[in-house]
């Protein structure tokens, strides 16, 4: 066992070195410092939403992006004078044992705002305080510190993104360097009796061996996200420009935006840093674009889903969720299903459908399609449910930005002009003329002339034949008829909003009841 001042440096999200508080105190004044990632099983558990049995609530690319996230940091920490000591358990009681047996007196990591690290935190604090350790934990995965903002407001989050800009202000660190470069890191002490892994392989940890095209073209790591972010940032014309929600959401081999939400995720990038860079193109050019519709502004967005998730109880589900309209949501699980394993018969659905669940990523408009289409637009399926298949497959999948954005897309929250739907025809259309988003993830289709790509179940037989792809053997029928849904569930947005407002939005499962 060691002895003298040992610091214990607990990665979770933060998976980085640069603009990372907690890494620098931990090695501030310590003989040794212990670098621990613990490999949580509880994303390895069973997800009762999955299509196929054995999946595990945390998709395997997902999962994949981690360990090479990871592999990734013990490589930047063994050129730091360390390594990373990977474990396995329950995270707060794998972390206790280690605390005892290494004799650690400084304990760091992330402040993290999420419900289930809340819960863990706190017995981990609990200990730390009973045994004379000191904990600091920054906040460092945010621009801003939520309950900052929270308290500002008199204690509740605001809920519209241009209250949230006015309570936020300029960051006070925006313009000053954000923490110092690392050049070396104290020594591991004697490991003791832990049981200490180097990163494992996907199947070690139980996930089957899948094919390359089944994988996500996109690979974690700090070094991996440091070098998609200068590549984005040398163009310095696109940052000034960038205007979402323009932008071809059907666009596979260049996407239209950065591509660092999963990086952002797991804290490979800081958002500190990225906002910074964007800040210093912006400084170099005649003119760019303002938030909400810039890049600096999607970082906001970020910040304010960050901010109203904490601020708000049981904010990931309808039932007791003070900011959540009532709505009679359906329990069609044969609809869930076509949508979630890409049999809906719609083509530009189907192909988002499929580019989640072998990317884990997808243009922000592709996920407002499909998002739209699962609930008040045609299916008329829960949120939840939607939220639920979003967490497992995107590599991106964050606590606090699914569930708003689900909250948002489902006119639960935030947003509430149900009559605007996205057309699953029209829309991918408008970007897509040839249908080449639909050729690439739904090959089935490849040689469907551009005329039927979208709806092929027009086409007549002959042009199927041609086609190889008769509709209702090859590829399904369309589960609903678009005219006819989209109204359907504007006449039932139209009867639950009524009734919440009738009720002052104090609505109980009996009176949903009456809608159904
Ligand atoms: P860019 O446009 O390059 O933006 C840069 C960064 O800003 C992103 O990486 C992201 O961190 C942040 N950002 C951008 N748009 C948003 C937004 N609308 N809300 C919050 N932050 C934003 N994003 C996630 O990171 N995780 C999720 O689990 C997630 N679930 C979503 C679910 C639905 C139904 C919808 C409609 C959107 C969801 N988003 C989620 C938001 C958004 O689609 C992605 O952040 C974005 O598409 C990621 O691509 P990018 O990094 O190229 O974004």
């Amino acid at each position: 066992m060691a002895s003298g001042s040992n610091s214990l440096i607990w990665f979770r999200k933060g998976i980085r070195i640069h603009d990372n508080p907690a890494l620098e105190h931990a090695s501030k004044g310590s003989d040794y410092l212990y670098p621990v990632f613990v490999i949580d099983p509880h994303y390895m558990e069973p997800d009762p939403n999955a299509s196929s049995s054995g999946s595990t609530l945390a998709g395997v690319n997902r999962i994949r992006f981690l360990l090479e996230s990871l592999a990734d940091l013990d490589s930047s920490l063994q050129r730091l004078g360390s390594r990373l000591l990977v474990l396995k358990g329950e995270p707060s009681e794998v972390l206790l044992c280690c605390l005892k047996e290494w004799n650690i007196k400084k304990l760091c990591f992330e402040y993290d705002t999420e419900p289930y690290y809340q819960g863990l935190d706190i017995k981990v604090k609990n200990y730390a305080s009973a045994s004379g350790i000191e904990v600091f934990s920054p906040v460092s995965h945010t621009l801003f510190n939520p309950a900052d903002i929270i308290q500002k407001n008199d204690g509740r989050p605001p809920l519209s993104y241009q209250s949230f800009l006015k309570l936020a202000g300029q960051p006070s660190w925006a313009s000053s360097p954000l923490s110092t470069v690392i050049s070396s890191l104290p020594p591991i002490g004697n490991v003791g009796n832990c049981e200490i892994s180097n990163v494992p392989t996907l199947p070690e940890l139980g996930y089957e061996d899948i094919g390359q095209d089944e994988l996500t073209p996109f690979r974690g790591g700090e070094s991996e996200a440091l070098k998609r972010l200068g590549d984005a940032m040398s163009n310095k014309e696109w940052v000034a420009k960038f205007e979402k929600p323009k932008g071809d959401p059907s666009a596979f081999l260049k996407p239209a935006t950065t591509v660092l939400s999963p990086y952002l995720k797991f804290g490979c990038l800081s958002s500190r840093y990225f906002y910074q860079c964007i800040q210093d193109v912006q400084k170099n050019v005649k003119s760019h674009t303002l938030p909400p519709v810039s890049l600096l502004g999607q970082l906001l967005w970020r910040d304010f889903f960050y901010t109203v998730a904490f601020g708000t109880p049981n904010f990931d589900q309808m039932k007791d969720n003070r900011i959540c309209k009532q709505i009679p949501w359906n329990v069609d699980d044969e609809l869930l299903e076509a949508w979630r394993d890409a049999r809906t018969g719609f083509p530009w659905i189907d192909a988002i459908m499929v580019q989640l669940r072998k990317w884990g990523w997808m243009h922000h408009l592709a996920r407002h399609s499909v998002a739209c289409f699962l609930t008040r637009g045609d299916l008329f399926v829960h949120w939840e449910k939607g939220r639920d298949v979003f967490g497992r497959l995107l590599i991106d999948s964050d606590w606090a930005i699914n569930n708003g954005n689900w909250l948002w897309l489902s006119c639960s929250s935030f947003f509430y002009q149900y009559n605007r739907i996205y057309s699953p025809i029209s829309f991918g259309k408008k970007y897509d003329p040839n249908g080449n988003c639909i050729r690439h993830f739904l090959p089935i289709l490849k040689d469907m002339p551009k005329e039927y790509i979208y709806e092929p179940w027009t086409a007549p037989l002959s042009i199927q034949t041609k086609a190889k792809c008769i509709i209702g053997k090859d590829y399904p029928k369309p589960v609903i008829s678009h005219d006819i849904a989209s109204k359907e569930c504007k006449r039932k947005l139209a009867e639950a909003y009524e009734l919440n407002k009738k009720l002052n939005g104090v609505v109980g499962e009996e009176d949903l009841k009456i809608l159904k």
